[in-house]
């Protein structure tokens, strides 16, 4: 069966830069793309010589800003890099579709060199790209490529589906259809599932088009070379979703598991109903959802498990049999861990309190109320509190009113956005609170893994059990959903 290759992308000011990039990642790759318009000094004897100082086929590429690159000279000057250049074993060389300067494609076709004639576009993706993409192509054995920004889910179903549509009607062959941006990012992945002949790659902080990650990730993280037309295809929708840690979590799954033919992929979503037809496109199996989506995706599902009726959020959709089932796998996520650090079970007469009122706070009340705790919860908006109170019949209040903590001190469980991605003191949520030593302090926040608070009641003496916990047990169950297999336990 055809692959994509792993192209990786050189964007260093100088060749050495380059070639030690090509040291830490070249067992990731398949071809490099050496991107001299990135270079600070474009010398002719520097780029004859490069060919020679690598062991695997190298695209040369001249980019002017217009395309995304850093190429400031005339045409004129750009052409004679190209020409000089491109016959001292270059495998291809890239050229974009309103290159002019017949001399150089004919030096290119002289020597063997192949033409990947390529376009950007960084406004969207264009309506008809198999009309555009069939009109760009000027010699045959030219490889024709887009790469366009995907501004928003509805234009990824477009690009996926029209990528789809060339491969069932050429098959398998010489083109490369990639979505920029992070909406695109699945495109990047899944590429020989799209007919691409090449994915793109960089180096991390030197990205050479928006949405790069660097090949080690696609590799390992993604599984790149495991990907064929019969992988099965998980993910996690949200928005923002590029730095979720599931993907991590799912994917070392499936390798610990010898699971090969699956992947988990980050789908940045803004519409939903995009996303489910492009769920059908891509016969996509199952997925977490995350902020925002927990509620919207709802009125999508043929079926939901009783937790999601009840907190009136989905975290988990599985498709099966022409189904698309519901689950929240937050609740039992959440208590599996607590109900560890209490020895299995929660004593009658147990009082918690609960900071914040959100999505979270939703499923954490919730499975709380299930155990018969006692719950107070206090929130920033006291209507929100008010609301999430009445539904699970519990004490509410404003996040101001700190002292009341006390009379729920059992366990205080924070599901604010308060210290996410903060270490200093000033992002504690509840500083007015005194600890005693006895409680469980619980932070459903997992970066960092100690909170300020969970710091803080950590050097009171308290039990301490932070988000990542919550997040693996929740994940170790969607796991088992998806695979019918136990997620192995993965280091903190
Ligand atoms: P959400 O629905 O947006 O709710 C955010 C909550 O944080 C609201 O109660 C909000 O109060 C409060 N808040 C935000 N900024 C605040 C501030 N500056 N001061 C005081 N309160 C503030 O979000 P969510 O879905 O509940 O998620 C909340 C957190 O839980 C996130 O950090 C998320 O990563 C984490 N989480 C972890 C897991 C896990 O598996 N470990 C699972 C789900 C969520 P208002 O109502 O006043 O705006």
């Amino acid at each position: 069966m055809n692959r994509s290759s792993l192209c990786f992308s050189l964007t260093g000011a100088t060749i050495a830069e380059n070639l030690k990039d090509i040291e830490k990642y070249h067992c990731y790759c398949d071809l490099y793309e050496l991107r001299a318009d990135c270079l600070e000094s474009l010398s002719i004897s520097a780029l004859t010589s490069f060919p020679t100082k690598v062991k695997k086929p190298v695209i040369l590429a001249v980019r002017r800003a217009v395309d995304g690159g850093h190429f400031k000279g005339s045409e004129n000057e750009r052409c004679g890099i190209l020409r000089r250049s491109l016959a001292s074993g270059y495998r291809y060389v890239d050229l974009d579709e309103d290159f002019q300067d017949q001399k150089t494609e004919q030096a290119a076709l002289a020597g063997g060199v192949t033409i990947i004639r390529s376009f950007y576009d960084f406004s969207g993706v264009p309506a008809y790209l198999d009309r555009r993409l069939s009109n760009i192509k000027r010699n045959p054995g030219e490889v024709i490529k887009a790469a366009v920004m995907v501004q928003n889910t509805q234009e990824l179903l477009k690009l996926v589906e029209q990528a789809l549509e060339l491969k069932a009607q050429d098959g398998w062959g010489n083109r490369i259809i990639l979505g920029m941006g992070p909406m695109g990012f699945a495109t990047r992945v899944l590429s020989t599932l799209l007919g691409s002949s090449i994915t793109y790659s960089s180096a991390p902080g030197r990205q050479a088009a928006p949405g790069h990650v660097d090949p080690q990730t696609l590799v390992d993280l993604y599984r790149f070379p495991l990907i064929d037309e019969d992988t099965r295809i998980f993910g996690v929708i949200g928005n923002p979703v590029i730095h979720s840690e599931s993907p991590g979590l799912h994917n070392r799954g499936f390798s610990l598991r010898a699971i090969d033919d699956a992947v988990y992929i980050p789908f940045q979503v803004d519409n939903l109903g995009a996303f489910f037809q492009l769920a059908e496109v891509l016969d996509i199996r199952g997925v977490s959802v995350t902020i925002p989506h927990k509620q919207g995706v709802i009125p999508f599902l043929s079926s939901r498990d009783k937790d999601v009726e009840a907190a009136g959020a989905c975290n988990t959709i599985v498709w099966g049999d022409g189904l698309r089932r519901g689950y929240n796998t937050d609740i039992a996520g959440f208590m599996a861990p607590l109900k560890e650090s209490m020895g299995g079970a929660i004593p009658a007469g147990f009082r918690a309190a609960v900071i914040g009122a959100g999505g979270a706070a939703r499923a954490v009340v919730y499975a709380l109320r299930k155990e018969g705790v006692e719950v107070l919860i206090l929130n920033r908006t006291v209507a929100r509190a008010k609301e999430l109170a009445a539904l699970f019949d519990c004490s509410y209040g404003s996040l101001r009113e700190q002292e009341r903590i006390a009379d729920f001190s059992d366990l205080i469980v924070q599901t604010t956005s308060v210290g996410m991605n903060r270490e200093d003191p000033e992002y504690d949520p509840i500083p007015g609170y005194s600890f005693k030593g006895s409680e469980i302090i619980y932070d459903i926040i997992y970066i960092p893994r100690l909170t300020p608070l969970l710091k803080r009641a950590a050097q009171s003496g308290c039990r301490v059990i932070n988000g990542w916990e919550m997040l693996t047990a929740q994940a170790a169950i969607q796991f088992k959903l998806f695979t019918g297999q136990d997620l192995p336990g993965q280091a903190n």
